[in-house]
């Protein structure tokens, strides 16, 4: 069988999941949510909506890397209960994926068709949010796709140089209970794997690493939030594909780079 296999569930579904989670209607261009998402939260909080969700968006996290190297997402599966293969969009690029995850829509339809890092003027999560009184917060690195595409709305970004600052000013948020919607950043992998391929060592430890953050998220939000429904998502953008050279690449239509995988987690409130 010669056929390439793409994932049947648009990473487009990720935006109305996370507003109908947190109880508000969806952005304006917004693909139908993820019902078992939703059906799995409903069930956690005995028909509650949630109070917080964090997103974890580590950059470039493919399936394939899941299904050859399961045993570095150990701390991702020990800390989630759904796991579902999602089919990003094209180009399989930063700024027009992240643009998807968080308007629902196709690149066509919010504008970012390239490696271009504007302003997005499509109504997003965010905005969705902030109409209806709930405070977002993106925490990202310097230059990166998320620090400059949902800028130049009302609410806090925390910009920092590296992943490490940015983990740090998560934990910060988690303990203080100010916001709603935690988007959290991580592009270490993806420049590893840019500069020495997906599988070389250096790399996969990034992957690793990145799974800890996850779990460490976990350990937060069960101890910090107990008196609320919290989300967790693992929410990669595109996967990536070894090129000449030994280095590492995205941006294709292949299953390596559209395939990508999100974990989720649902943590009921316990006071
Ligand atoms: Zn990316």
């Amino acid at each position: 069988m010669d056929e390439q296999i793409y994932n049947s569930i648009s990473l487009t579904k990720t935006a109305a999941t996370i507003t109908s989670l947190l109880g508000v209607s969806a952005p304006e261009s917004a693909a139908a949510p993820i019902d078992i998402v939703l059906k799995k939260a409903n069930k956690a909080f005995s028909g509650e909506k949630a109070d917080t969700v964090v997103m974890y968006n580590p950059d470039a996290v493919a399936l394939w890397l899941y299904q050859k190297y399961t045993h570095l997402f150990s701390d991702v599966l020990e800390n989630s209960s759904l796991m579902l293969p999602l089919e990003s969009v094209m180009p399989s690029v930063t700024p027009v994926c992240f643009a998807s995850m968080y308007t629902g829509a196709f690149p066509q339809v919010h504008g970012i068709q390239s490696y271009t890092k504007p302003v997005l003027k499509t109504d997003t999560v965010f905005d969705a949010l902030i109409r209806e009184g709930k405070k977002p917060v993106i925490i990202s690195t310097s230059g990166d796709s998320i620090s400059k595409i949902f800028l130049e709305r009302k609410m806090d970004y925390f910009i920092f140089d590296s992943a490490k600052e940015c983990n740090a000013k998560a934990e910060e948020v988690i303990k203080s209970k100010e916001y709603d919607l935690i988007v959290l950043y991580n592009g270490n992998y993806d420049g590893t794997m840019h500069r020495e391929g997906p599988e070389n060592e250096l790399s996969l430890n990034v992957l690793k690493e990145n799974a800890g953050v996850f779990a460490h998220l976990a350990s937060l939000l069960k101890e910090y939030r107990k008196n609320e429904n919290c989300c967790l998502f693992f929410a990669p953008d595109h996967g990536c594909h070894e090129i000449d050279g030994g280095c590492g690449s995205h941006g294709l239509l292949m299953p390596e780079d559209i395939n990508i995988v999100h974990f989720y987690e649902f943590f009921p409130k316990t006071l």
